[in-house]
């Protein structure tokens, strides 16, 4: 248990801007959904905006590119990343990065803003997450999955179940995978996603480039590159970016390894494409000295300023690294 003496400590190296003194060049921070408020499917706007003050505060908020290149400051940086496209970051989100001169870089599954329609592991998790509590068995292929929808980390494990089945499967096979669980779980997926599970449309999209926002690419069918048949994975990194570049109307550099899950094959397609950046989600702090397609990122928390400041300092506690050794080696 953390001592009120730490905790302390803690509080009073926050207080007096200990992150400008952080030992480490860019830190990159990984968002998702947003909503209006506590208790919704995604980060609350409130919270994203005293983050945003925090980070602003005591970061220079940079572009992904900035971000990436030799420091230019003493200052440590910071990127915004948003994964997947959901409408919320267009709701919630940008009118927060826009009002204090802010901005992001969104990775989109082409797809899902193409169709409008939902992203194979949000189909699972929204029938899931609101079935009516109870035990229930899901046929699979000759098999039978125990799903434990009491509530709490049961729930969690039968999310992850579902998910771990899922990311397996090509594009039938999840269809597929989602209709039996909506069989087994008795309940109807609406066609069309609702608000918290919905995309931005291209023109929503075009809309934010316009006013600053950056995109990459996070494959077409948000397919795990890592568990697909290589030519399978070599079409959603090359098509996405073709797609992106001519519904943008530019090139497109980055992408981002859907669940963060790459190897040096999956690497090597990104890098064969044409990318020169590409994300992941494994912890860490981004030097100069790194792989730029093996980037790590940091997921911002559920929480608003306080949250996020204590998280930083944990992060660097853990994943921190010496300063001068990494200024040393830029050129
Ligand atoms: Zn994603």
């Amino acid at each position: 248990m953390r001592s009120l003496v730490e905790s302390a400590r803690r509080w009073t190296l926050w207080k007096s801007g200990l992150p400008t003194r952080l030992p480490f060049q860019s830190l990159l921070l990984m968002y998702h959904r947003f909503c209006p408020g506590e208790g919704g499917n995604g980060l609350a706007r409130e919270h994203f905006a005293t983050q945003l003050d925090y980070l602003d505060r005591h970061f220079d908020v940079v572009s992904l590119e900035a971000a990436l290149t030799p420091p230019a400051g003493d200052r440590p940086r910071v990127t915004i990343t948003v994964d997947d496209g959901y409408r919320s970051f267009h709701e919630h989100a940008w009118p927060e990065l826009r009002a204090r001169g802010l901005t992001a870089t969104i990775y989109l599954p082409t797809r899902f803003i193409d169709d409008g329609a939902w992203m194979w592991q949000d189909r699972n998790i929204y029938l899931l997450r609101d079935a009516a509590p109870g035990r229930y068995k899901l046929d699979w292929r000759g098999g039978t999955v125990p799903l434990d929808l009491t509530g709490g980390r049961s729930l969690l494990a039968s999310l992850l179940r579902v998910y771990e089945i899922g990311r397996h499967l090509d594009v039938d096979g999840c269809l597929e995978l989602t209709d039996r669980l909506s069989h087994g779980l008795g309940r109807v997926l609406p066609k069309q996603p609702p608000a918290a599970y919905a995309p931005m449309s291209w023109d929503q999209v075009r809309e934010l480039q316009n006013a600053g926002v950056a995109f990459g690419s996070h494959t077409v069918n948000h397919t795990i590159l890592t568990s697909c048949e290589a030519e399978v994975a070599r079409r959603e990194i090359h098509d996405s970016r073709e797609i992106l570049t001519e519904r943008l109307d530019r090139p497109v550099t980055s992408f981002v390894y859907p669940n963060g899950d790459f190897d040096p094959e999956v690497r090597a397609m990104v890098e064969a494409a044409g990318y020169t950046s590409a994300l992941a989600t494994y912890a860490g702090y981004w030097s100069p000295s790194g792989d730029r397609l093996a980037v790590p990122r940091l997921p911002a928390p559920a929480g608003g300023e306080s949250v996020l400041a204590d998280r930083i300092w944990c992060w660097w506690r853990k994943f921190g690294a010496p300063a001068p050794q990494l200024a040393s080696k830029s050129p």
